[in-house]
């Protein structure tokens, strides 16, 4: 009996395979134990038969204890599937999927303390479409969802993957270049502006301007308002280029 509840209490943590391996190898000494200690021939059936009884039971105890744990496993690994998919919708922008005007932030916080702590470059672009409202008031909203699209795709195209882009207003968009100094990023900046004058709609020229700054003693805000007004000088100078410095 002792036995018996041994293997039912165990059940309740040992998996089944390991248990039956156990119940087999205490049965055996138990039943070799009862042959050597008591002659009595029904001494031994009912040991058998007891032993038989609660290996069945500590099984099917077993078997019902690690379901649920195999249960709970997967509700687990599908909650925390759901919760990183939630995340991540919190985080992007449904159109572009690049991060939205607040992680984009967050990013460049991020971004900025890594960058100081590893004594290494961190440059900063802030991009507008240029004439956006024109193309809006032409073609309507729907074809400039479109346009805005395909400039996503065509700056998504031109950084490295461990760049960061944001949309950071409708038609605007921040990117980060880590590891980059100015004048490597002032060489990404103006393949992104050819991509996106390269792009081809029927009847729009498209163009894109933008402000480049380099994290030097800013503080993030101080590091934004450069590439802004960086970017506001490329608008007043003719648009459809980048100001690097
Ligand atoms: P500029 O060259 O000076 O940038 O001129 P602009 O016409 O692009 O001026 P601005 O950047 O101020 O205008 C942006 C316009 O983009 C205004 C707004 O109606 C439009 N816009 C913002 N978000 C969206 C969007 O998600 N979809 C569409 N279709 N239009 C948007
Ligand atoms: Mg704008
Ligand atoms: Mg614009």
């Amino acid at each position: 009996f002792v036995l018996g509840f041994a293997f039912v209490a165990m059940s309740l943590y040992i998996p089944v395979v390991s248990l039956t391996f156990l119940a087999i190898f205490f049965g055996l000494i138990n039943i070799v134990g009862v042959i050597l200690l008591q002659p009595n021939p029904y001494a031994l059936q009912h040991q058998v038969i007891n032993l038989l009884v609660f290996v069945v039971i500590a099984w099917y105890l077993g078997i019902k204890s690690n379901q649920k744990t195999v249960e709970l496993w997967y509700q687990n690994k599908r909650q925390n599937l759901l919760n990183t998919q939630l995340e991540d919708l919190n985080k992007r922008d449904s159109m572009t999927r690049f991060f939205n005007h607040e992680s984009i932030l967050l990013q460049m916080d991020k971004a900025i303390e890594d960058a100081r702590e590893k004594n290494q470059a961190l440059s900063i672009l802030m991009l507008d479409i240029d004439d956006f409202k024109d193309i809006n008031d032409r073609f309507g909203h729907q074809e400039g969802d479109k346009v805005i699209l395909e400039v996503a795709k065509a700056i998504h195209n031109s950084v490295r993957d461990s760049d960061l882009i944001g949309r950071y207003g409708g038609e605007e968009f921040l990117v980060l270049l880590p590891e980059t100094s100015l004048e490597n990023a002032c060489i990404v900046s103006n393949r992104i502006c050819k991509a996106v004058s390269q792009l081809q709609f029927d009847q729009i020229t498209m163009g894109i301007s933008g402000g480049l700054a380099e994290l030097l003693e800013h503080s993030p805000k101080q590091l934004l308002s450069l590439a802004d007004e960086r970017l506001y000088q490329a608008k007043k100078s003719g648009k459809n280029r980048i100001v690097c410095h």
